[in-house]
């Protein structure tokens, strides 16, 4: 009873303090120095996000996990972040992992076609190599994969758009399920919200795909619905070439010590390995996260502005091939025991921010929307959503320790409609980059990491 007394009193008193509102101008000030070196066209720092993801994107290529692009990419980005003057830099390296590349693949359309066609498609991330021939059967859902006999035929999964989370299930589940139910091979339609005939990559289930596992486009999925429907056969031949092989990595750090907090860790990152599809893939998904959190460290750092508790960056190594010895799961290994206050990613793009998901306890939320209020508002970033700060690399990290999760809200729909439109794909390029808003995620991002590592209190844990 004491103890539940003790809470009420304490959250009365936090709440007053919330509402109060007497804003720090030192504080204010730091948001408006930081503001007006980014977006200051006649400043250093204006436009420097775009241009530096440029120059990786435009050098190395697509950077898929363990490839030598990835390798000179993680070597280039080391030796950049090397020279901006942080309290510390390093790299942690993963040990051996187990990657997959590409090899040839296509599918070709040889009915009812009276030429084979060949259509546009990309191979399924961990699909290996091989060859099949065989009749499509169209199912829709996976109750109709259940209803219809499949045996020896190579399924085609056309689905409805409504959103990444049920579409990613046909991508990762659909070729098991349907090898499991008697097919040869599997195409899915491309898991993307928006189509000009490209095909969209993804992972599927890396443990047990056994088969050819390929994605076509929204188009030709569409297509060979029509032709089953009006009772046209329809035969494919699906090649791929991929294979696994044993290599390496590393994840990157960089780091603003704390002056009073030094223990008190803020995490911000997002992954710096892409898929391989284009001659620009990972420019979107996740060069831009990891540069508007790199240079929001670095915006930090050059006004010598030095906060209460410790900012470390992080290049997450390996999020797009999901296994779990990844870049994420080395770091919630090895720092599990760092005190985490918090862990922000960004990687969801980079379109205008307008404020920032969190997923912590009560408390802290309401501290962080506090926050974000009083000093945000001149920059339009001040909204916070409660219950909503996941993602990928830095949910391993809460699984593993319970580290509360920040992430930055951007301009898109609410299915992320502009994202998935180029997400996995060749569009994935600088094309879809706008200098301004990365500019703005740059601000809003170093300014409410600031405002948390430098409140003046205890966090709350909950
Ligand atoms: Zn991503």
């Amino acid at each position: 009873m004491k103890f539940i007394i003790l809470l009420v009193f304490t959250f009365c008193v936090n709440a007053l303090m919330l509402r109060s509102g007497v804003k720090d101008k030192i504080t204010e000030g730091v948001i408006q120095q930081i503001r007006e070196q980014i977006k200051n066209p006649q400043s250093q720092y204006y436009h420097s996000a775009y241009n530096r993801l440029a120059y990786y994107v435009d050098t190395f290529g697509p950077r898929l996990w363990g490839s030598e692009n990835m390798a000179d990419a993680v070597d280039a980005l080391y030796k950049d972040i090397e020279k901006m003057g942080f309290d510390r830099v390093w790299k942690e390296n993963l040990g051996e992992i187990t990657s997959w590349m590409r090899g040839e693949e296509s599918v070709t359309l040889f009915e009812p076609r009276q030429i084979p066609q060949k259509l546009n498609m990309i191979g399924l991330g961990w699909t290996p190599a091989g060859v099949v021939k065989g009749e499509v059967e169209v199912v829709h859902s996976f109750e109709e994969l259940k209803e219809k006999d499949v045996r020896g035929k190579i399924v085609c999964f056309n689905f409805e758009w409504n959103g990444y989370g049920s579409a990613i299930a046909f991508r990762f589940a659909g070729p098991v399920l349907a090898e499991k139910a008697g097919a040869i091979g599997t195409m899915i339609r491309s898991v993307a919200s928006v189509s000009i005939a490209s095909p969209h990559t993804g992972m599927t289930d890396y443990e047990n795909i056994k088969y050819p596992a390929v994605a076509i486009t929204v188009e030709d999925a569409d297509m060979l619905d029509r032709m089953k429907k009006r009772g046209q056969k329809v035969v494919v031949e699906i090649k791929t070439g991929g294979q696994q092989y044993k290599t390496t990595s590393d994840n990157v750090f960089a780091e603003i010590k704390g002056y009073k907090y030094p223990d008190e860790i803020l995490l911000m990152g997002g992954h710096w390995d892409s898929w391989d599809v284009g001659s620009q893939t990972g420019a979107n998904d996740d060069g831009g996260g990891v540069i508007v959190c790199l240079e929001a460290l670095r915006i930090l750092n050059s006004l010598g502005i030095k906060p209460k508790r410790t900012i470390r960056f992080i290049a997450w190594s390996g999020e797009e091939m999901g296994q779990n010895n990844n870049g994420a799961f080395h770091y919630a290994r090895n720092h599990g025991k760092d005190n985490h206050i918090i862990a922000f990613e960004s990687d969801l793009g980079s379109t205008k921010p307008y404020g920032f998901g969190i997923t912590a306890g009560q408390q802290f939320t309401q501290l962080v929307t506090y926050l974000a209020q009083e000093y945000l508002t001149g920059i339009g970033a001040e909204r916070i959503y409660p219950n909503d700060g996941e993602s990928v690399d830095s949910g391993v990290l809460a699984d593993f320790t319970g580290t509360p999760m920040l992430n930055n809200r951007i301009a898109d729909n609410e299915n992320h409609d502009f994202y998935f439109t180029y997400h996995h794909t060749a569009g994935d390029s600088m094309w879809m980059m706008n200098q301004e808003d990365m500019d703005d995620n740059v601000v809003a991002i170093a300014s409410i990491m600031y405002l948390i590592a430098d409140y003046d209190g205890p966090i709350p844990k909950d």
